[in-house]
């Protein structure tokens, strides 16, 4: 299967080292503005790829999409000194309208994943630009939040993040809800089997979780200016449910038309991804503050989405 990217930066190009090392696609080909770092980055990752898989690495412009399944948008430009979230969102916004066009000319049957922050409104704007499916269009929304949310749990409770099924729904970003009463740990509840294996739940480790997965990307950017490698293994996983036709239930963002009375609003609810792209969605069983939480977010990204001047 061939994958684009469109926007080499970091993310996109931490999203290309991902897939080359973990060979889950025969072929990626990067594009970017700037055709020099597509060049740069797509060499670079060719170079890690002896040492892993046989996936080519290519750059190009767009006709070089032509044939890709998925294409990865993490394109994208930066805050302006004193410029508003909502200026950013309608700079960002333009330049999606400029890149999806080109990129449907050239790869009009492609699955688009979106990466671009903030990635629940860009996600709903590339719906709205494209006239897409919402199952075509994805974001990759929670899928890190929902990664950090059981690795912390599996630490606390001594097993591999991957024996626990927790999800982080609604916005990538403040207003997230995790969903703590739906959490499991193998087949039981959260808090039964953490009883039973003596690491109870208490405020303070709830606290504390909630506040490492909530703050991870804060403190991450405050030490180096911005995160990649871990959206970028993010985005890996999102094209290899695809790939794979994996129907694999992941947390991303697609729009949706009725979240909690909220309607036609993107946001992050465990999904079924495979081939087609998302197929269906699942409503956890939610505690009532839960819900409040989630409804409040997802009215959150609407108004913001609808700010936006398209
Ligand atoms: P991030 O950390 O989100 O990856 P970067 O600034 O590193 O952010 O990357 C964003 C990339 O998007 C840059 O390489 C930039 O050249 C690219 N870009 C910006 N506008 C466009 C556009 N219209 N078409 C293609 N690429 C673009």
């Amino acid at each position: 299967m061939k994958v684009g990217i469109v926007g080499a930066g970091m993310v996109g190009s931490a999203a290309g080292y991902a897939l080359a090392l973990t060979g889950t696609v025969s072929r990626v080909v990067l594009v970017d503005l700037d055709a020099a770092l597509a060049r740069a980055q797509a060499e670079d990752i060719a170079h890690a790829v002896p040492f892993a898989s046989s996936t080519v690495i290519e750059h190009g412009d767009y006709p070089a999409l032509a044939g890709a399944s998925v294409v990865i948008l993490a394109a994208g430009v930066g805050q302006k000194p004193g410029e508003t979230r909502l200026a950013l969102l309608a700079r960002n916004a333009a330049v999606f309208r400029e890149v999806t066009a080109r990129v449907l000319e050239h790869a009009p049957d492609a699955i688009l994943l979106v990466a671009s922050n903030p990635v629940d409104v860009m996600t709903q704007i590339t719906t709205r630009l494209t006239g897409l499916p919402p199952e075509r269009v994805i974001g990759s929304g929670t899928i890190l939040d929902t990664a950090r949310f059981r690795s912390l749990l599996g630490r606390h409770l001594g097993i591999s993040p991957r024996s626990v099924h927790a999800y982080v729904l609604g916005e990538h970003g403040d207003s997230e809800v995790l969903a703590w009463s739906s959490a499991r740990a193998g087949s039981a509840p959260l808090a039964s089997f953490a009883a039973q294996v003596g690491a109870p739940i208490t405020g303070h480790v709830r606290d504390a979780i909630d506040d490492g997965v909530r703050n991870a990307a804060y403190t991450i950017i405050a030490g180096k200016g911005a995160t990649w490698y871990g959206i970028g293994a993010g985005l890996s996983r999102i094209v290899r449910a695809i790939a794979q036709d994996q129907n694999a239930v992941l947390s991303v963002s697609i729009a949706t038309q009725d979240v909690l009375g909220v309607r036609d609003v993107a946001l992050s609810l465990p999904r079924i991804v495979g081939a087609a792209g998302v197929t269906a969605h699942l409503m956890p069983d939610l505690a009532d503050d839960e819900a409040a939480a989630l409804m409040k977010s997802a009215q959150l990204l609407k108004d913001t989405a609808d700010a936006v001047c398209l």
